[in-house]
């Protein structure tokens, strides 16, 4: 089954603003909200539509993966993009979307909810990496701040809720009565707050500590693309689960090597007598230093396509090329000697420009590259 365009689901362009966005998906979750289309199996998977699609356009991060690979860029780290949103994971999404004419409580329908399952906050790290590690994948270790539940830390139901996470109000709306249930305010949700907090902890039992991650990073990685390590966020209070760390990737600047997508290019200077004679040329390729061959009379300009000599595609098979930009350097002093030499070669006729119909134009050339 082909997956529809998230644009699409939602009725908006791509260069819709967040709150464009956000309007666009509480107008259709209105529409095709299960209270309102009781036991309708076509607007339930409208509903769910629309919650993935916004669920994916509303995270900065995950909408410039989709912007830039489409469904395949939400593949593995996180998100419901691979198997759909379920109900529940709707609704302690985006209750608060709606939250003001249905709230969570809707009908028993969907079964009675109890305190969420808490999970505690994600952190965010920025990893710079030059291009032999995103060439080869690498493995970073990098020292975090995180929450950590203390030791000795106890906790007793909310007396707001009596654990129960919700806290339940009537309230006469323009569509009737509704019951709006909003998550506990005094635990956030969790049903339970800190009893026993051991000297150091914050109110919510937590303590800050450092600790040290091994990140490993695949190949082909590039600028902006962000990498999820489960479970090493900050610890949730009490018995949730950890929030996860969030790696965004900085690309270090090569000095001699230019990165275009997974192509690499290069500056090649030759000298004049180079050009005419031809030469070997050592090319600072990321792995290794390859010898290339410059061919007798190698016109400035040449580009030579070194293959796979680029970064490996992060989702698939294969390697971009190292094009090689071919230089002719003209040395801007002469010797008397020298200019009297050239002076005679200028009237050789050898030496007058004319290209042949197999001579490529640099615009022909640039074409042919990218096709
Ligand atoms: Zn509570």
């Amino acid at each position: 089954m082909t997956k529809r365009d998230y644009y699409e689901i939602l009725g908006v362009s791509k260069s819709a603003s967040a709150d464009e966005i956000k309007k666009a998906y509480r107008q259709r979750a209105l529409k095709y909200h299960p209270d309102r289309n009781p036991g309708d199996k076509e607007a339930e998977e409208k509903f769910k539509e629309a919650a993935e699609a916004y669920e994916v356009l509303s995270d900065p991060d995950k909408k410039q993966r989709y912007d830039q690979f489409g469904h395949a860029g939400l593949g593995g780290a996180g998100g419901f993009s691979g198997g759909g949103m379920n109900m529940e994971d709707i609704f302690s999404h985006f209750g608060d979307i709606f939250g003001s004419h249905f709230g969570g409580g809707f009908g028993g329908g969907f079964g009675q909810r109890g305190p969420r399952q808490s999970k505690g906050s994600d952190l965010r790290i920025r990893v710079k990496l030059n291009l032999e590690e995103m060439m080869n994948g690498a493995s970073k270790k990098v020292k975090i701040k995180r929450f950590k539940r203390a030791e000795g830390v106890t906790y007793k139901t909310c007396p707001t809720c009596q654990g129960s996470g919700y806290q339940t109000k009537i309230a006469n709306t323009i569509l009737g009565r509704m019951q709006t249930t909003t998550p506990c305010s005094n635990c956030q949700g969790n049903g339970k707050i800190a009893d026993h907090i051991p000297p150091g902890a914050n109110n919510q039992g937590l303590n800050k500590v450092e600790e040290t991650v091994e990140i490993k990073i695949p190949a082909g990685v590039r600028e902006g693309i962000q990498l999820q390590v489960s479970g090493k966020g900050n610890d949730a209070p009490f018995d949730g689960i950890p929030g996860d760390l969030l790696v965004l990737i900085d690309e270090e600047e090569d000095k001699d090597l230019k990165r275009d997508g997974n192509n690499l290019h290069y500056d090649l200077y030759i000298s004049i007598p180079e050009a005419i004679l031809g030469t070997t040329k050592e090319i600072p390729a990321v792995n290794n230093k390859m010898r290339i061959k410059i061919e007798k009379g190698t016109q400035s300009g040449k580009v030579l396509r070194l293959k796979g000599q680029g970064l490996p595609s992060l989702n698939s098979y294969g390697s971009g090329d190292l094009f090689v930009h071919v230089n002719v350097w003209t040395p801007d002093k002469l010797s008397k000697e020298q200019e009297n030499m050239f002076e005679k070669l200028m009237k050789d006729e050898n030496f007058k420009p004319h290209p042949s119909k197999n001579e490529k134009s640099f615009f022909e050339k640039v074409k042919e590259m990218f096709s």
